[in-house]
């Protein structure tokens, strides 16, 4: 190609010229590439990066358009057409606009011609093209349009000589390989990589830190993603019009079919020609062979169309000029695009609702508290959780607290991928469930016998039913606001999702079933007395959660916990404590051990179960002797003890019994809680911020809270807006005013940092 002479290529000096040459070219993947560059031209890194800043100038039209990985549409699974309409002179402006609205039209130009509005569309695998074009059309007034998508590919690409003016054509053959998907992750990376990289030493470094992978996996996947095929090279664009080739004319010609290779051929060798394409015609449109050329003038372009007609005896072809540039952009793939289409999330969620309740398992996922799409989580490791859109978040909800330990904790997974390897359950005795009750039994005081079920909820239930039979009473005290789990005489005045949602009691549970349960307000221990004083003799036991976790976190007042282990004594009633969030969690023997106060009865889950399904209750050898097939209080479970939940919990304790590990937990808890209380205060925003131990929440109300009365009149609204903020700023907090954060140990003091300095963004937000 005759070198440029027009535009900003004026400007560039020969050294200028063979580095953009070089940066056309497929790069060598590798951590510092503008040094390696630099190297093959004599210049050093930094020459090149500032030899670089001047040829790609953020936010303006300059030489060099792009710089990054160039990824392959089919390849990615997307289908694409060029797409041609026929639009009166007077609406080509709206049409023009409205077909730019579209997500996934990377060009659009209009041409002179009756055929006067060209543009590219392509759509993710998922999504039907046709249907997306007809809707399209539809939508923009309904005009004559034709498809052409590319039947055969002969070149692709465009690469401007800027140094030699020799001739080099990038000539790409038709892919036949059957592209494999993209997986969430790849997804992820694709939407990073196809951004400009930075101008910097090692570009890859920030990408890797929003990716949560180091360089080299970066540098990986470009080199596994370009073997895929989706990858087709990692370049500079250069900008045609300011290299000097202003002039953008696309020749059609009408090849008889033993032709076309000989004419592609031809057109693809000149390098002026940067596309080449077999379409499909129509009875209105002959043409079956596009090829795109650029030269500096019109006069040029058509000098070069007589060329290719003279060396292949082809002689019925058109010109369509471009007479507007309303859009030339690079796609976006698997970019969550505005209004339109949705993010993964909120495409899951659609799909997921359309199957299960609120498209959940469990209410509060639902976000209905904060408002938004609930995130659909794709992975976890450490601290952090990646959403489906492949966004990064610090996790402080760890699966509703189990995950002390973080995500993915290695000793966790290897044990685990060793139990699975040996059968999955046996329904029948095994060690593991002797060597997690040993475990439990050494660290949690009040408990001298333990039987492992499912859930917490079960554990509660299970717990109770042996309290009444162990008293031979029915009646059960709880607190307002403290939540046991799902079983019907326990949905009276709870927490969690309950109080979320707004309901005081469940719809569905029998009024006969709710009577025997007796509510008094946490932290008060004058309305135990009066519940005793009025029910002498029928009361079984109170059940309480000696942290209070499922209305925010409430630690008990001083002396509560004592109050009630004298209360029940005095009466013959059983304490029992919910120890499924505080177990293991705000010491290795629970609260009971922090306190100092020992109940009859201790109900465990969540950490004790490493993350999989699990529930526990224990106490007394003389009361648990009554659980069958000692006793006789019936209580069974398909996959109680399983050997994977007993495996990730022995696993889970045994990291927690070594030494410094609650410390630990302390620290960058109390950082935390101090920099949270701290943030709210600059930005005079009324906070009442609790904590024990890695259990932690932020209250949006100026008054002490108690309990469940003071805790309901916290400002929702506002923590909302606070969750929202702290979400979009990469912090996945509890989506609701009424739960708990939790820290593990995964937690780095860099976390916390970001953590506290997001939360002085959103307090700051909330207060303007
Ligand atoms: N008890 C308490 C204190 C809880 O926080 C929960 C659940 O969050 C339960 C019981 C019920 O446990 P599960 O959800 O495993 O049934």
């Amino acid at each position: 190609m005759a070198r440029a002479k027009e535009g900003a290529a004026d400007q560039l000096d020969a050294v200028d010229r063979r580095l953009l040459d070089i940066l056309q070219r497929d790069w060598p993947l590798n951590a510092r590439p503008f040094a390696a560059i630099g190297e093959t031209l004599g210049l050093s890194e930094e020459e090149v990066l500032a030899r670089l800043r001047r040829l790609k100038v953020p936010g303006k039209r300059a030489l060099i358009r792009r710089i990054g990985a160039i990824f392959d549409t089919t390849a990615l699974g997307y289908k694409s057409t060029l797409i041609a309409m026929q639009v009166p002179r007077d609406a080509i402006e709206r049409v023009a606009a409205a077909v730019n609205h579209q997500p996934g039209v990377s060009h659009n130009y209009q041409r002179d011609h009756a055929w006067n509005l060209w543009f590219t569309l392509a759509v993710p695998p998922d999504e039907d093209l046709e249907t997306t074009v007809e809707a399209l059309v539809k939508e923009t007034g309904g005009y004559p349009y034709r498809l052409f998508p590319a039947l055969r590919v002969f070149k692709i690409g465009v690469q401007l000589d800027m140094e030699s003016g020799d001739p080099s054509p990038v000539v790409t053959p038709q892919q036949s390989r059957v592209p494999a998907a993209p997986t969430a992750r790849d997804r992820a990376f694709i939407r990073e990589l196809q951004e400009d990289i930075d101008l910097i030493p090692e570009p890859f470094a920030p990408l890797a830190e929003r990716l949560g992978a180091s360089q080299e996996e970066v540098l990986r996947w470009l080199q596994e993603s370009k073997a895929a095929g989706w990858l087709r090279r990692f370049a500079a664009i250069l900008d045609q019009r300011q290299a000097g080739y202003v002039a953008n004319g696309m020749a059609v010609w009408r090849v008889p079919e033993d032709c076309i290779e000989r004419l592609a051929t031809v057109a693809a060798s000149l390098p002026q020609v940067s596309h080449c394409y077999q379409r499909p015609t129509y009875p209105d449109w002959p043409y079956n062979l596009f090829t795109m050329i650029h030269a500096r003038s019109k006069e040029d372009c058509r000098a070069i169309a007589r060329r290719i007609s003279q060396e292949t005896g082809v002689s019925d072809y058109a010109i369509l000029f471009s007479t507007r540039e309303y859009k030339k952009e690079r796609p976006k793939y698997f970019a969550p695009a505005q209004g339109v289409t949705t993010s993964e999330s909120q495409r899951l969620h659609a799909e997921a609702q359309r199957y299960m309740p609120g498209g959940v398992n469990s209410p509060v996922r639902a976000f209905l508290a904060v408002g938004g799409e609930p995130l659909f989580i794709a992975r976890g490791e450490g601290p952090h959780v990646y959403d489906a859109d492949g966004q990064r978040y610090i996790d402080y909800v760890l699966s509703w607290g189990p995950l002390i330990l973080g995500h993915a904790h290695p000793a966790v997974v290897s044990a685990l991928k060793e139990a699975v390897e040996r059968g999955i359950s046996y329904g029948a005795p095994t060690a593991l469930e002797t060597e997690l009750a040993k475990q439990v039994v050494e660290a949690v005081p009040s408990i001298e016998m333990v039987r492992f079920v499912t859930s917490g909820t079960e554990a509660t239930m299970s717990a109770l039913r042996l309290a009444r039979a162990y008293t031979g009473r029915s009646k059960i005290v709880k607190f307002e606001g403290c939540y046991h789990g799902h079983a019907d005489f326990l949905l009276v005045r709870a927490g969690s999702g309950v109080t979320t949602l707004g309901l005081p009691d469940s719809a569905g549970v029998p009024e006969g079933i709710a009577r025997d349960t007796l509510v008094a307000p946490y932290n008060d221990l004058q309305a135990v007395d009066r519940l005793f004083g009025e029910n002498r003799g029928q009361i079984a036991a109170v059940i309480v959660e000696p942290v209070a976790g499922n209305m925010g976190v409430i630690p008990p007042e001083p002396g509560f916990l004592k109050g009630l282990r004298e209360a029940t004594r005095a009466e013959g009633a059983l304490l029992v404590f919910d120890e499924v969030i505080t177990g293991f969690r705000v010491a290795y023997g629970g609260a009971q051990f922090l306190y100092g106060v020992t109940p009859d009865l201790t109900c465990l889950g969540k950490v004790i179960g490493g993350g999989l399904p699990v529930g526990a209750y224990g106490g007394r050898r003389k009361v648990m002797a009554m659980v069958a097939p000692l006793g006789p209080v019936y209580q069974a479970g398909t996959l109680a003890g399983n050997p994977l939940s007993m495996t990730a919990g022995i696993e889970t304790l045994r990291v927690l019994a070594q030494p410094g590990t609650y410390e630990r937990l302390e620290e960058s808890s109390a950082r935390l809680a101090a920099g949270l209380r701290a943030a709210a205060e600059t930005a005079g925003i009324a906070v009442f911020q609790t904590r024990v131990g890695s259990m932690f929440c932020t209250f949006f109300t100026a008054e002490r809270v108690v309990d469940y009365a003071s805790a309901k009149r916290s400002d929702t609204d506002r923590y909302a807006r606070f969750f929202r903020a702290m979400l979009a700023s990469g912090v996945y907090l509890a989506p609701s005013q009424f739960e708990a954060g939790f820290l593990s140990l995964a937690h780095s003091a860099q976390d916390i940092e970001r953590t506290i300095q997001a939360a002085e963004q959103a307090f700051a937000a909330l207060s303007g």
